[in-house]
């Protein structure tokens, strides 16, 4: 029996008009079948070893139920909400349109381990094309709740037949339809919308799904993106590096490496293309800084600012420097990696338009960013804005140059009386959230710490992207240093790293330049032949070196 639980207070909304079909036809002159699992999928009977594994239906008003529609009502406002007028109101779909039905699968394993999927049943085109998640289904939502014709729906099963997305702009169609939306989500009556395309997708000969089965992340990925990880630089960055006691010098991260239980980083110092300084273990965090947590140093040599790194004729300035030209020359690098960026790991089976391409992670500036975390957010005013990357899109413009859109959802760090949970974010995510709330003591002064949605499936370019998200307890310790930090964890402060860090290319001037990959981006800064390592995904099977021989300068 389920407990009786607080309920969170939402306002209702709904959407009148359903495309949503109780039986679908398999196949040209078959009875037709109802659209939902089928009878096999829904026997419950344990096997022998005492798994189980069925379908059905899901309780009304029970948690799946209930997270499901919170979670489409909530986009579904915020998405016409173009003023913002409804951003502090939690809403809730009142039900789901007329002939939809959520399902879920319930296996349980031998040993007991159990976990259930919700699936909602009732697209037109039947059982297997049924929706996976609320975030699958939103955009079929958003669409019914346009006038927009069928086969202007840009959700993953509508827009997917044929492996191919329609873009015929319905994005931004979906937008300007405030109006229609209003009326329709207010109006009680019925406009059942009878499907126009009766053709099954069997007899079509689509398949709606096998061909879109993702690769899934890579280990690198995987890695990154856990929560309390242990390492928080990453191969490829640009980090300031602690020289000697009060000097710090600009550098790139080569490899990294857990010993024991620790990380160490090998690091390459950038410079001028003639000298190169040997590259350095370290073992400290804190003997390392992400580039945009300090601004940018002014040149030794002032009669250079204002150049590029390869605008310097370094043969002929080298001779009589008046500085020291390897500071300068990392100072002039950074500033080329800030306003670079390149794309890497292709992501062949992610839906693209003709002409574009999905990657799985871009280096931007300084840092290397993963689909599938949060980047923080330009924002007017002091909002705490993060897009958590659902897709990175390239369009090329020119041989050398492109378009980068993120898509994502757009989050707004707030303040809330009452905390809503299984919020749909990155495990990193919650688990920052629920160290600030443990720290201040959420519980106790009923203030939580929460992300709310402001913009699901939204669209961002480079320039809205500051930067890389950090964990407030990973990196603000490091930033304040640890006395001042624990001084206000103490005192039940929490803060907020990001509003220690810059933004990317917000002292640079020049645009943003594509690269080919991370290795030209530094180009001569570094030793010929320099590699980022790949980590676990390398094939190459890079080796990190062990300790540096003092006397010969060569690591072993
Ligand atoms: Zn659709």
């Amino acid at each position: 029996m389920a407990t009786a639980k607080p309920r969170i207070p939402c306002k209702p909304v709904m959407v009148a008009r359903s495309d949503g079909a109780t039986t679908f036809t398999v196949r040209n002159g078959q009875a037709p079948e109802p659209n939902e699992p089928t009878r096999e999928q829904k026997i419950n009977t344990p096997s022998a070893d005492g798994s189980v594994d069925y379908y059905r239906p899901v309780q009304p008003d029970g948690d799946k139920d209930l997270d499901w529609r919170r979670k489409l009502g909530q986009w579904l406002v915020l998405a016409f909400d173009s003023k913002n007028e409804h951003k502090d109101t939690q809403f809730i779909l009142s039900r789901f349109p007329e002939n939809y039905t959520l399902w879920e699968h319930v296996r349980v394993d031998a040993t007991g381990a159990r976990r259930t999927d919700g699936y909602l049943y009732g697209h037109p085109d039947g059982r297997s094309s049924r929706f996976r998640s609320p975030a699958e289904f939103f955009e079929h939502l958003a669409w019914l709740a346009t006038p927009l014709p069928k086969g202007r729906c840009i959700c993953k099963i509508c827009a997917g037949k044929g492996g191919e997305t329609q873009d015929d702009g319905t994005g931004v169609a979906v937008k300007e339809t405030k109006p229609a939306h209003q009326n329709q989500a207010q109006t009680q009556t019925q406009t059942q919308m009878k499907p126009t395309n009766t053709m099954p997708s069997a007899a079509r000969g689509v398949s709606t799904t096998s061909t879109r089965a993702p690769t899934g992340p890579s280990l690198e990925q995987r890695l990154d993106s856990e929560p309390n990880g242990k390492y928080l630089y990453r191969p490829g960055e640009l980090v300031w590096y602690n020289k000697t006691k009060d000097t710090w010098g600009l550098a790139v991260i080569s490899m990294r490496q857990i010993k024991d239980d620790s990380p160490r980083y090998l690091v390459q110092p950038l410079s001028h293309p003639f000298s190169h300084p040997p590259a350095h273990i370290k073992d400290q965090e804190n003997d390392l800084r992400p580039w945009l947590a300090w601004s940018v140093p002014t040149l030794g040599y002032s009669k250079l600012q204002g150049c590029t790194y390869d605008q310097v004729n370094w043969e002929e300035v080298i001779v009589n420097y008046p500085a020291d030209p390897v500071v300068d020359g990392s100072i002039l690098a950074a500033k080329v990696i800030d306003s670079s960026y390149s794309l890497f790991e292709q992501d062949e089976n992610a839906l693209a338009n003709q002409g574009e391409r999905c990657y799985k992670g871009i280096y931007l500036g300084a840092e290397k960013i993963w689909v599938g975390e949060p980047v923080r957010l330009r924002s007017l005013g002091d909002d705490i804005l993060v897009l958590v990357i659902k897709k990175i899109i390239e369009r090329m413009t020119s041989p050398t140059t492109s378009n980068v859109t993120f898509v994502g959802d757009v989050w707004k760090f707030v303040k809330v009386h009452t905390p809503i949970k299984d919020l749909d974010l990155p495990a990193r995510m919650i688990h920052d959230l629920n160290w600030r709330n443990r720290v201040e003591g959420a519980a106790q002064k009923g203030i939580w710490n929460e992300w709310r949605i402001m913009e699901p499936n939204a669209r961002r370019t480079l320039g809205d992207v500051k930067g890389r998200w950090y964990e407030t307890q990973a990196l603000l310790r490091v930033l304040r240093g640890p006395a001042t930090f624990e001084n206000e964890l103490a005192r039940g402060i929490t803060g907020d790293a990001g509003l220690w860090m810059n933004g990317r290319g917000d002292f640079n001037e020049t645009g943003d330049l594509r690269q080919q990959d991370r290795e030209s981006t530094f180009g001569r800064a570094v030793p010929a032949g320099f590699r980022v390592s790949r980590g676990l995904d390398d094939s190459a099977g890079d080796r990190f070196p062990d300790y540096l021989d003092q006397n010969t300068g060569i690591y072993h």
